[in-house]
Protein backbone atom coordinates (compact mmCIF):
# COMPACT_ATOMS: atom_id res chain seq x y z
CA UNK A 1 0.00 0.00 0.00
CA UNK A 2 1.23 3.58 -0.95
CA UNK A 3 2.04 5.90 1.73
CA UNK A 4 -0.63 7.87 0.73
CA UNK A 5 -3.36 4.77 0.85
CA UNK A 6 -2.08 3.97 4.63
CA UNK A 7 -3.18 8.29 5.34
CA UNK A 8 -6.37 7.00 3.94
CA UNK A 9 -7.19 3.83 5.42
CA UNK A 10 -7.28 5.86 8.59
CA UNK A 11 -10.32 7.20 7.65
CA UNK A 12 -12.39 3.80 8.26
CA UNK A 13 -10.04 3.50 11.80
CA UNK A 14 -12.11 6.71 12.70
CA UNK A 15 -15.92 5.54 11.16
CA UNK A 16 -15.40 2.20 12.50
CA UNK A 17 -14.54 3.50 16.38
CA UNK A 18 -17.47 5.78 16.30
CA UNK A 19 -19.70 3.51 15.09
CA UNK A 20 -18.91 1.34 17.69
CA UNK A 21 -19.29 4.17 20.14
CA UNK A 22 -22.44 4.58 18.73
CA UNK A 23 -23.62 0.58 18.86
CA UNK A 24 -22.49 0.77 22.51
CA UNK A 25 -24.48 4.55 23.64
CA UNK A 26 -21.63 6.16 24.34
CA UNK A 27 -22.78 8.66 21.28
CA UNK A 28 -25.99 9.28 19.58
CA UNK A 29 -25.34 9.43 15.51
CA UNK A 30 -27.81 7.97 13.42
CA UNK A 31 -26.03 8.86 10.23
CA UNK A 32 -22.77 7.42 10.61
CA UNK A 33 -24.08 3.39 9.61
CA UNK A 34 -24.64 5.67 6.27
CA UNK A 35 -20.86 5.99 5.55
CA UNK A 36 -19.00 2.71 6.88
CA UNK A 37 -19.87 -0.10 4.29
CA UNK A 38 -21.07 -3.08 5.48
CA UNK A 39 -21.83 -1.55 8.94
CA UNK A 40 -23.56 -4.38 10.58
CA UNK A 41 -20.50 -6.99 10.48
CA UNK A 42 -17.98 -4.12 11.86
CA UNK A 43 -16.79 -5.53 15.10
CA UNK A 44 -17.28 -3.54 18.17
CA UNK A 45 -14.23 -1.91 19.74
CA UNK A 46 -12.59 -2.09 23.26
CA UNK A 47 -14.24 -0.21 25.76
CA UNK A 48 -10.99 2.16 26.16
CA UNK A 49 -11.38 3.09 22.68
CA UNK A 50 -14.54 3.46 22.68
CA UNK A 51 -14.44 6.42 26.12
CA UNK A 52 -11.64 7.90 23.92
CA UNK A 53 -14.01 8.13 20.80
CA UNK A 54 -16.53 9.56 23.22
CA UNK A 55 -14.77 12.31 24.39
CA UNK A 56 -13.14 13.55 21.58
CA UNK A 57 -16.30 13.90 19.88
CA UNK A 58 -17.59 15.12 23.47
CA UNK A 59 -15.54 17.94 23.16
CA UNK A 60 -15.19 18.50 19.38
CA UNK A 61 -18.77 19.02 19.58
CA UNK A 62 -18.72 21.18 22.43
CA UNK A 63 -16.69 24.08 21.07
CA UNK A 64 -18.77 23.18 17.91
CA UNK A 65 -21.69 23.76 19.65
CA UNK A 66 -20.23 27.27 21.30
CA UNK A 67 -19.46 28.22 17.86
CA UNK A 68 -22.68 28.04 16.58
CA UNK A 69 -24.41 29.52 19.61
CA UNK A 70 -21.98 32.21 19.30
CA UNK A 71 -23.05 32.79 15.75
CA UNK A 72 -26.84 33.03 16.69
CA UNK A 73 -26.74 35.62 19.32
CA UNK A 74 -24.69 37.86 16.62
CA UNK A 75 -27.16 37.00 14.13
CA UNK A 76 -24.41 35.71 11.70
CA UNK A 77 -24.92 32.45 10.20
CA UNK A 78 -21.34 30.95 10.69
CA UNK A 79 -19.14 28.39 8.35
CA UNK A 80 -17.65 25.43 9.04
CA UNK A 81 -14.52 23.73 7.07
CA UNK A 82 -13.57 20.45 7.96
CA UNK A 83 -10.05 19.67 6.53
CA UNK A 84 -9.36 16.06 6.29
CA UNK A 85 -13.30 15.11 6.97
CA UNK A 86 -13.28 11.53 5.89
CA UNK A 87 -16.42 9.85 7.20
CA UNK A 88 -17.71 12.10 9.43
CA UNK A 89 -21.10 13.02 10.28
CA UNK A 90 -20.96 16.10 11.75
CA UNK A 91 -22.69 18.49 9.29
CA UNK A 92 -25.45 16.03 9.75
CA UNK A 93 -25.87 16.10 13.08
CA UNK A 94 -25.78 19.82 12.75
CA UNK A 95 -28.36 20.16 10.07
CA UNK A 96 -30.99 18.28 11.84
CA UNK A 97 -29.95 19.45 15.25
CA UNK A 98 -31.43 22.82 17.18
CA UNK A 99 -28.67 25.06 15.85
CA UNK A 100 -29.12 24.17 12.43
CA UNK A 101 -30.37 27.69 11.32
CA UNK A 102 -27.36 29.24 12.22
CA UNK A 103 -24.89 27.61 9.92
CA UNK A 104 -24.69 29.02 6.56
CA UNK A 105 -22.26 26.60 4.95
CA UNK A 106 -20.84 23.73 5.93
CA UNK A 107 -17.57 22.61 3.38
CA UNK A 108 -15.70 19.31 3.72
CA UNK A 109 -12.21 18.27 2.49
CA UNK A 110 -10.63 15.11 1.79
CA UNK A 111 -8.52 13.13 -0.84
CA UNK A 112 -10.18 12.15 -3.41
CA UNK A 113 -10.30 8.96 -2.89
CA UNK A 114 -12.01 9.16 0.24
CA UNK A 115 -14.78 12.38 -1.01
CA UNK A 116 -15.45 9.72 -4.13
CA UNK A 117 -16.74 7.22 -1.66
CA UNK A 118 -18.45 9.57 0.39
CA UNK A 119 -20.34 11.11 -2.51
CA UNK A 120 -21.73 7.86 -3.26
CA UNK A 121 -22.67 6.82 -0.13
CA UNK A 122 -24.71 10.49 0.05
CA UNK A 123 -26.24 9.82 -2.89
CA UNK A 124 -27.23 6.67 -2.17
CA UNK A 125 -28.50 6.97 1.04
CA UNK A 126 -32.05 8.81 1.54
CA UNK A 127 -31.08 9.47 5.11
CA UNK A 128 -28.19 11.20 4.08
CA UNK A 129 -29.14 12.89 1.30
CA UNK A 130 -32.35 14.05 2.30
CA UNK A 131 -30.62 16.59 4.86
CA UNK A 132 -28.77 18.20 1.52
CA UNK A 133 -32.32 19.05 0.43
CA UNK A 134 -34.20 18.10 -2.91
CA UNK A 135 -32.12 15.51 -5.29
CA UNK A 136 -32.88 18.82 -7.80
CA UNK A 137 -30.32 20.66 -4.83
CA UNK A 138 -27.36 18.10 -5.33
CA UNK A 139 -25.29 18.25 -7.87
CA UNK A 140 -21.96 16.02 -8.27
CA UNK A 141 -18.63 17.73 -10.51
CA UNK A 142 -15.28 16.92 -10.94
CA UNK A 143 -16.06 13.72 -12.08
CA UNK A 144 -17.98 12.62 -9.25
CA UNK A 145 -15.22 13.98 -6.49
CA UNK A 146 -17.05 16.65 -5.54
CA UNK A 147 -20.75 17.52 -4.33
CA UNK A 148 -22.53 20.64 -3.76
CA UNK A 149 -26.03 21.69 -2.10
CA UNK A 150 -26.84 24.30 -0.91
CA UNK A 151 -25.46 24.37 2.77
CA UNK A 152 -22.81 21.27 2.32
CA UNK A 153 -20.07 21.13 -0.13
CA UNK A 154 -18.15 18.10 -0.53
CA UNK A 155 -14.39 18.72 -2.62
CA UNK A 156 -11.47 17.01 -3.25
CA UNK A 157 -8.36 18.55 -2.36
CA UNK A 158 -4.59 17.48 -0.65
CA UNK A 159 -4.12 19.32 1.98
CA UNK A 160 -0.77 19.43 1.54
CA UNK A 161 -0.48 21.02 -1.63
CA UNK A 162 0.00 25.27 -1.43
CA UNK A 163 -2.98 26.65 -0.47
CA UNK A 164 -2.81 29.24 -2.30
CA UNK A 165 -3.30 27.58 -5.79
CA UNK A 166 -5.56 24.86 -4.45
CA UNK A 167 -7.84 26.51 -1.88
CA UNK A 168 -8.17 29.99 -3.46
CA UNK A 169 -10.98 29.45 -5.53
CA UNK A 170 -13.32 28.57 -2.29
CA UNK A 171 -13.71 32.31 -2.05
CA UNK A 172 -13.60 33.27 -5.56
CA UNK A 173 -15.65 30.25 -7.65
CA UNK A 174 -19.24 30.51 -7.48
CA UNK A 175 -20.76 27.43 -5.77
CA UNK A 176 -23.36 25.64 -8.27
CA UNK A 177 -26.20 25.63 -6.21
CA UNK A 178 -26.07 29.52 -5.07
CA UNK A 179 -23.98 31.32 -7.61
CA UNK A 180 -21.35 33.43 -4.26
CA UNK A 181 -18.62 32.03 -3.56
CA UNK A 182 -18.65 28.92 -1.14
CA UNK A 183 -17.06 30.57 1.40
CA UNK A 184 -17.14 34.41 2.58
CA UNK A 185 -14.32 35.82 4.97
CA UNK A 186 -17.20 38.43 6.25
CA UNK A 187 -18.97 35.20 8.05
CA UNK A 188 -17.30 34.13 11.16
CA UNK A 189 -15.62 30.62 10.29
CA UNK A 190 -14.64 27.39 12.12
CA UNK A 191 -11.86 25.58 11.09
CA UNK A 192 -11.82 21.78 12.14
CA UNK A 193 -8.82 19.53 11.80
CA UNK A 194 -9.96 16.03 13.47
CA UNK A 195 -6.79 13.63 13.60
CA UNK A 196 -5.36 14.92 10.44
CA UNK A 197 -2.58 17.15 10.80
CA UNK A 198 -0.44 14.27 12.26
CA UNK A 199 -0.17 13.12 8.72
CA UNK A 200 1.60 16.61 7.22
CA UNK A 201 4.73 18.26 8.47
CA UNK A 202 4.33 20.75 10.47
CA UNK A 203 5.27 23.47 8.25
CA UNK A 204 2.99 22.34 5.65
CA UNK A 205 0.07 22.47 8.36
CA UNK A 206 1.30 26.21 9.73
CA UNK A 207 1.19 27.40 5.95
CA UNK A 208 -2.67 26.00 6.09
CA UNK A 209 -3.18 27.74 9.14
CA UNK A 210 -1.40 31.44 8.07
CA UNK A 211 -3.05 30.80 4.42
CA UNK A 212 -6.89 30.70 6.64
CA UNK A 213 -5.80 33.90 8.89
CA UNK A 214 -4.63 35.92 5.87
CA UNK A 215 -8.43 34.94 3.97
CA UNK A 216 -9.71 36.52 7.45
CA UNK A 217 -7.66 39.62 8.05
CA UNK A 218 -8.94 40.81 4.59
CA UNK A 219 -12.71 40.40 5.59
CA UNK A 220 -15.25 43.28 4.53
CA UNK A 221 -17.23 42.68 7.33
CA UNK A 222 -18.04 45.84 9.68
CA UNK A 223 -16.79 43.76 12.55
CA UNK A 224 -13.68 42.43 10.93
CA UNK A 225 -12.83 38.53 10.21
CA UNK A 226 -13.82 36.15 13.06
CA UNK A 227 -12.08 32.61 12.48
CA UNK A 228 -11.83 29.67 14.86
CA UNK A 229 -9.81 26.69 14.60
CA UNK A 230 -10.25 23.19 16.58
CA UNK A 231 -7.32 20.67 16.69
CA UNK A 232 -7.70 17.19 17.94
CA UNK A 233 -4.48 15.01 17.42
CA UNK A 234 -2.17 12.90 19.32
CA UNK A 235 1.15 14.87 20.58
CA UNK A 236 3.81 13.95 23.63
CA UNK A 237 4.76 10.85 21.56
CA UNK A 238 9.00 10.83 22.74
CA UNK A 239 8.15 8.94 25.99
CA UNK A 240 8.01 5.26 26.05
CA UNK A 241 4.04 4.68 25.07
CA UNK A 242 4.13 7.27 22.67
CA UNK A 243 7.32 5.31 21.34
CA UNK A 244 5.15 2.36 21.31
CA UNK A 245 1.89 4.63 19.40
CA UNK A 246 4.14 5.42 17.21
CA UNK A 247 5.75 1.58 16.23
CA UNK A 248 2.50 0.05 15.93
CA UNK A 249 1.25 3.05 13.09
CA UNK A 250 4.75 2.63 11.45
CA UNK A 251 3.43 -0.93 11.31
CA UNK A 252 0.65 -0.49 9.00
CA UNK A 253 3.10 2.21 6.85
CA UNK A 254 1.65 5.12 8.75
CA UNK A 255 3.78 7.82 8.92
CA UNK A 256 3.10 10.62 11.14
CA UNK A 257 5.67 13.77 10.56
CA UNK A 258 3.00 16.00 12.01
CA UNK A 259 3.38 14.61 15.37
CA UNK A 260 6.51 15.34 16.23
CA UNK A 261 8.15 13.45 19.40
CA UNK A 262 8.85 16.50 22.11
CA UNK A 263 5.71 18.41 20.67
CA UNK A 264 3.99 19.28 24.02
CA UNK A 265 0.58 20.98 25.03
CA UNK A 266 2.11 24.04 25.19
CA UNK A 267 3.00 23.80 21.79
CA UNK A 268 0.06 23.13 20.21
CA UNK A 269 -1.56 26.19 21.52
CA UNK A 270 1.86 28.06 20.45
CA UNK A 271 0.94 26.75 16.81
CA UNK A 272 -1.92 28.72 16.27
CA UNK A 273 -0.33 31.98 17.91
CA UNK A 274 2.70 31.34 15.64
CA UNK A 275 -0.01 31.40 12.75
CA UNK A 276 -1.74 34.71 13.54
CA UNK A 277 -4.60 33.93 15.92
CA UNK A 278 -4.96 36.19 18.66
CA UNK A 279 -5.61 33.33 21.53
CA UNK A 280 -5.00 29.52 21.72
CA UNK A 281 -5.97 26.90 24.25
CA UNK A 282 -5.08 23.30 24.43
CA UNK A 283 -5.94 20.42 27.17
CA UNK A 284 -5.45 16.97 26.97
CA UNK A 285 -8.38 13.96 26.58
CA UNK A 286 -7.40 12.84 30.06
CA UNK A 287 -8.01 16.41 31.59
CA UNK A 288 -11.20 17.35 29.58
CA UNK A 289 -12.77 13.54 30.91
CA UNK A 290 -11.76 14.41 34.35
CA UNK A 291 -12.87 18.20 34.23
CA UNK A 292 -15.26 19.38 31.62
CA UNK A 293 -17.65 16.38 30.88
CA UNK A 294 -20.93 16.98 32.84
CA UNK A 295 -21.38 14.83 35.70
CA UNK A 296 -24.71 13.27 34.69
CA UNK A 297 -23.04 12.28 30.98
CA UNK A 298 -19.66 10.90 32.98
CA UNK A 299 -21.73 9.09 35.13
CA UNK A 300 -24.21 7.75 32.13
CA UNK A 301 -21.17 6.61 30.30
CA UNK A 302 -19.11 4.89 33.14
CA UNK A 303 -22.23 2.33 33.24
CA UNK A 304 -22.19 1.12 29.58
CA UNK A 305 -19.40 -1.10 29.97
CA UNK A 306 -16.91 -2.83 32.40
CA UNK A 307 -13.36 -1.01 32.27
CA UNK A 308 -10.98 -1.40 34.68
CA UNK A 309 -7.90 -0.30 32.96
CA UNK A 310 -8.25 3.05 34.58
CA UNK A 311 -4.45 3.66 34.42
CA UNK A 312 -4.16 2.73 31.31
CA UNK A 313 -6.92 4.83 29.82
CA UNK A 314 -5.39 7.92 31.75
CA UNK A 315 -1.91 6.76 29.92
CA UNK A 316 -3.67 7.16 26.38
CA UNK A 317 -5.87 10.29 26.84
CA UNK A 318 -2.99 11.92 27.79
CA UNK A 319 -1.19 11.45 24.76
CA UNK A 320 -4.34 13.05 22.84
CA UNK A 321 -5.08 17.00 22.68
CA UNK A 322 -7.80 19.01 21.33
CA UNK A 323 -6.23 22.67 20.92
CA UNK A 324 -8.29 25.20 19.67
CA UNK A 325 -7.67 29.10 17.92
CA UNK A 326 -9.19 32.30 17.16
CA UNK A 327 -8.32 34.81 14.85
CA UNK A 328 -10.05 38.63 15.10
CA UNK A 329 -8.80 40.74 12.57
CA UNK A 330 -10.61 43.66 14.14
CA UNK A 331 -10.69 42.52 17.83
CA UNK A 332 -13.37 44.44 19.62
CA UNK A 333 -13.11 45.20 23.80
CA UNK A 334 -15.29 42.58 25.71
CA UNK A 335 -16.28 40.65 22.37
CA UNK A 336 -17.60 37.18 23.60
CA UNK A 337 -15.78 35.71 20.53
CA UNK A 338 -12.46 36.22 22.54
CA UNK A 339 -13.42 33.45 25.25
N1 LIG B 1 -11.70 13.84 10.54
C1 LIG B 1 -12.31 12.55 10.37
C2 LIG B 1 -12.75 12.00 11.71
O1 LIG B 1 -12.21 12.43 12.74
O2 LIG B 1 -13.61 11.12 11.70
C3 LIG B 1 -11.35 11.56 9.70
C4 LIG B 1 -10.07 11.32 10.46
S1 LIG B 1 -8.97 10.18 9.66
C5 LIG B 1 -8.02 9.67 11.03
C6 LIG B 1 -7.86 11.26 8.79
C7 LIG B 1 -8.45 11.82 7.51
O3 LIG B 1 -7.61 12.87 7.03
C8 LIG B 1 -8.58 10.79 6.40
O4 LIG B 1 -9.87 10.83 5.85
C9 LIG B 1 -7.50 11.21 5.42
O5 LIG B 1 -7.79 10.86 4.08
C10 LIG B 1 -7.48 12.72 5.64
N2 LIG B 1 -6.21 13.33 5.22
C11 LIG B 1 -4.98 13.10 5.74
N3 LIG B 1 -4.05 13.79 5.06
C12 LIG B 1 -4.72 14.49 4.10
C13 LIG B 1 -4.30 15.37 3.07
N4 LIG B 1 -3.01 15.66 2.87
N5 LIG B 1 -5.23 15.89 2.24
C14 LIG B 1 -6.56 15.58 2.41
N6 LIG B 1 -7.00 14.74 3.37
C15 LIG B 1 -6.09 14.19 4.21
Amino acid sequence: MDADASIRSTDNDAAVARLSAVQKRYLDDPFIKHLVPRAHLQPLRPPLINVGTFVRSYAIDDLTTQWLEESGKLNQPCQIVSLGSGSDTRFWRIATGPLKENLATYVEIDFPEITTKKAMAIRKSRELSSVLGTPADVTLSQGSTALHAPKYHLLPNDLRLPPAETMEHLFMIPSPSTETSILSSSLPTLLIFECVLAYMLPETSSRLLEWFVTQFSKSSAPSGGVLGCVVYEMFGLGDTFGRVMVNNLKTRNISIPGAEPFLTLDSLSQRFIGSGFTAAHALTLRDIRKTYVDRAESERISTLELLDELEELDLVLNHYAISWGLFLSNPPHGSSWSH
